[in-house]
């Protein structure tokens, strides 16, 4: 076997083995395979796809490259939640301290920002201090003391991921069904949770564009996670606006902590309707009082506390969040109604500022993003600003327009 035959057979549209799939996916892992080769596969894989079989496979061989988290010593039943990533996408950040604060235990691996979409992991090292490399043993501790802990991919947990994850960022091979399914998964049941609730974002800003695209992943991730004998629930939600006010790491910890603070808007209406399934799911309860242990939590300010609690837990310290104090008002050039906030070209605007990465070995720099200063359907005059750019450099000039459409 030779990694240019396999290569090249999934270049032709022919089915790989399992063998296959594991000799150049352990190969990579270990070195033989290099950036390039992995990079010219994973490529033929986007355009050419892989079929259940090899799918399965291929989440078997990532889940088998590492250690399946047990955590059986944490009583209770213990819930999962993931998103396909979007353009301010900091759901976790609020929900998850919400649905521990209601009881319901949170063990959550999350990944960093992939394309132009933010990553969990990269917005929590906004905070100093933050540990988000626990190792096994500090991860279940967490969950049993407080009921919550985020961390990345340590060296044993699912590691295939990790490098794969990284590889695809910047080598444009990231929208890809199969490989986002087995990406997601095999980090989910590494996890260890029982139960797992997919948040699949679908629109312009997200990975899938269509809610066809969006369904079919959905389902094949579904089917995944009934082979791994895990509950999984996925909800279908729009990425054609930014979810929220902010984009950007430090950025998107404040606006995570003022909704747990109290901020109404879309944001808050989201992660209410999450934490309730993923309460609902656990305790095994109707939505509706799921709905209403949320509401408490918020309301009584147990929700922040748990959010405080976690912070200071994983060894972060919460005033050291740094924003740039470069920014650029950007204003509008139309007289007319605010009709669309275009996620995608956010998203790459702030990848392009330096909340992302464009290069594997890129530092990203977590002080740098944008705030939306209009919501959708707000009327908006010539001179008003749209968005503020917090910025390293002062010498940026854009086209509001191109992220904007006034009508
Ligand atoms: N989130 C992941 O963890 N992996 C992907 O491939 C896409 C989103």
């Amino acid at each position: 076997m030779n990694i240019v035959e396999i290569i090249d057979k999934k270049r032709i549209k022919k089915e790989l083995s399992k063998e296959e799939l594991s000799f150049a996916f352990n190969g990579y892992l270990n070195g033989d395979v290099k950036d390039y080769q992995m990079s010219s596969l994973l490529m033929a894989i986007c355009i050419n796809g892989l079929n259940k079989r090899e799918t399965f496979d291929l989440v078997d061989i990532f889940i088998k490259s590492g250690d399946v988290l047990d955590l059986s010593s944490i009583p209770g039943i213990k819930v999962d939640k993931h998103s396909t990533g979007g353009v301010g996408d900091k759901v976790t950040l609020i929900i998850g301290p919400i649905v521990a604060a209601c009881g319901v235990c949170v063990p959550k691996m999350s990944g960093r920002g992939l394309g132009h979409t933010g990553g969990t992991i990269d917005k929590l090292e906004s905070i100093k201090g933050f540990n988000t490399n626990l190792t096994e043993e500090e991860f279940i501790n967490q969950v049993k003391k407080i009921g919550i802990a985020v961390t990345g991919q340590t060296k044993n947990l699912c590691p295939m991921d990790k490098v794969i994850y990284a590889l695809r960022d910047v080598t444009g091979t990231v929208s890809s069904i199969p490989l986002i399914a087995t990406s997601i998964m095999s980090k989910k049941i590494a996890g260890g949770a029982d139960k797992i609730l997919l948040d699949v974002k679908v629109g312009d800003g997200a990975l899938m564009k269509t809610r066809k695209d969006a369904k079919e992943l959905a389902d094949l991730m579904t089917e995944i996670g009934k082979f791994y004998k895990r509950e999984v629930v996925c909800e279908l939600t729009d990425m054609n606006t930014p979810l929220g006010d902010n984009i950007g790491n430090s950025l998107e910890v404040i606006e995570a902590m003022d909704v747990l603070k109290g901020k109404k808007g879309t944001l808050r209406d989201l992660c209410i309707d999450v934490a309730t399934k993923m309460v609902s799911m656990s305790k095994e309860i109707s939505l509706a009082s799921a709905k209403k242990e949320v509401l408490d939590v918020l309301e009584k300010g147990l929700a922040f506390n748990k959010f405080l609690e976690f912070i200071k837990a994983q060894g972060g310290d919460i005033d050291s969040l740094e924003v740039s104090m470069k920014n650029i008002d950007i204003k509008s050039t139309k007289n007319g109604v605010l009709n669309k906030i275009k996620a995608l070209k956010l998203g790459e605007l702030s990848l392009m500022l330096g909340a992302g990465r464009i290069n594997k070995e890129d530092k990203i720099d977590h002080r740098v993003g944008i705030v939306l200063k209009k919501h959708l359907h707000d009327k908006v005059e010539i001179g008003d600003t749209l968005c503020t750019l917090y910025v390293k450099d002062l010498n940026i000039k854009i086209n509001p327009l191109d992220y904007f459409e006034i009508i």
